[in-house]
């Protein structure tokens, strides 16, 4: 994502996307000239224009805090979060991997819907303190209640990967012990969510405002994609991780010698052959792995004077992988140091290599062979389980509760 960042809080990155920028200006502007305008027409236009970017501001800050929540509750319990990101619907915390226990995975989702009712609790206190001596404190705090209220509702509704659907899925998962199968039906009612959300998006098109009707709108076809993708990413981590090294890795790697010049190795490999990545081996043990973007590195015109040696990266600064280790972990392995190939190892031998191409090929050809076959080739002896752990990345999106338009639903239940 093109986010920039801002700051580092609680040892979390904090990233704003640039589309963030869009939700200011439309958070502001809807209130400078719709709501404020209409329940304080008394105000002058720089009050309401000011009020606006206030409400917009602290709007960021509120939205950012929940997301905050849910990293400490992560981070206390071994959970490290990588960065936080703020964009056009709200927030996302990136996870490192999900929660291992459904106890563990509702409270790290409740909390941001509890900081959000607790931010708007304190916001209402605001409102009645400073009712009798300054009305645009008061109206400003007003909104910010509400507006928090409405991310604690709205996140808490039970789609999955809402908040809400987060919790509905620990107690599913809870109840029958399977992630899978709970991720599952809670993706299955998030879609539903989604469709709701669609649904009212459509009534507010024709009756409402065209504004808070599209953004509903947006907001169920985001959040009905991120359900069906939550789901299908799980689904293909817990069938890697069930998968160990061994039963699908290259044995045929062909390895080359350290001697050898980078413009034989272009030639009479790379040029040959399908591999992207060749082990060097030099007395029967691995000594490192070359890349086309090792060889990319050297001169042209200084090939033929290069050793493969010269030009590798050296085992010591190589991760490997053992043949018992599972495709989820390689490929968690991969995102994380940004590689595409890892060495197989059992002690010093090299055993083979395990590329994303050759993953990814694995899981077209299971997925081409069908659902059954897949199962057979995954259990041949029937071991496996719900473990599925080794996750990539994961994240947790949030959405903002749309903004009032000018015929917006704040209207309505705002006291004047
Ligand atoms: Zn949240």
């Amino acid at each position: 994502m093109s986010s920039f960042k801002i700051g580092r809080i609680f040892g979390v990155d904090i990233g704003v996307h640039w589309s963030w920028i869009f939700i200011f200006a439309i958070v502001t502007w809807s209130f400078a000239t719709g709501v404020l305008a209409s329940v304080y027409p008394q105000w002058s236009s720089a009050a309401r224009w000011g009020g606006g970017a206030v409400i917009a501001f602290i709007f960021f800050i509120s939205i950012l805090l929940h997301e905050v929540s849910h990293s400490v509750v992560s981070n206390r319990n071994g959970l490290p979060v990588r960065n936080i990101t703020l964009f056009v619907f709200g927030g996302v915390s990136n996870l490192t991997r999900e929660p291992d226990t459904p106890g563990l995975e509702f409270w790290i989702a409740i909390v941001g819907p509890l900081t959000s009712l607790a931010l708007g609790a304190l916001f209402a206190v605001g409102w009645a303190v400073s009712r009798p001596f300054n009305e645009e404190l008061a109206g400003i705090s007003a909104y910010l209640a509400l507006i928090n209220v409405s991310l604690a509702v709205f996140n808490m509704l039970p789609g999955f990967p809402l908040d809400g659907g987060r919790v509905f899925r620990s107690i599913v998962w809870k109840r029958n012990h399977d992630r899978l199968r709970a991720t599952h039906t809670a993706s299955v009612l998030g879609q539903w969510i989604a469709y709701g959300i669609m649904g009212i998006g459509i009534l507010y098109t024709f009756f409402g405002g065209i504004f808070a009707g599209v953004w509903f709108l947006i907001i169920g076809f985001f959040l009905r994609n991120s359900s069906v993708a939550s789901y299908e990413q799980l689904l293909i981590e817990s069938t890697l991780s069930q998968i160990c090294v061994r039963d699908m890795m290259r044995t045929h790697i062909h390895p080359v010698g350290p001697e050898m010049t980078l413009e034989e190795l272009v030639h009479e490999r790379f040029l040959r052959d399908d591999a992207r990545a060749f082990a060097v081996v030099a007395a029967g043990e691995l000594a490192g792995l070359v890349t086309l973007s090792d060889v990319r590195k050297v001169e042209r015109d200084d090939w033929s004077r290069t050793s493969v040696y010269r030009a590798m990266t050296p085992v010591a600064r190589l991760h490997t992988v053992t043949p018992d280790e599972n495709l989820a972990q390689v490929l968690q392995l991969m995102a994380k140091n940004d590689v595409n190939q890892l060495p197989v190892l059992r002690g010093r031998e090299l055993l083979g290599l395990v590329t994303r191409g050759d993953i990814m090929r694995y899981v077209h050809v299971r997925e081409d062979l069908g659902e059954q076959a897949a199962r057979e080739l995954v259990h041949p002896d029937g071991h496996g389980g719900d473990d599925d752990d080794g996750l990539a990345r994961r994240s947790a999106a949030d959405l903002a509760a749309p903004p009032p338009g000018r015929g917006g639903f704040l209207r309505h239940i705002l006291p004047r």
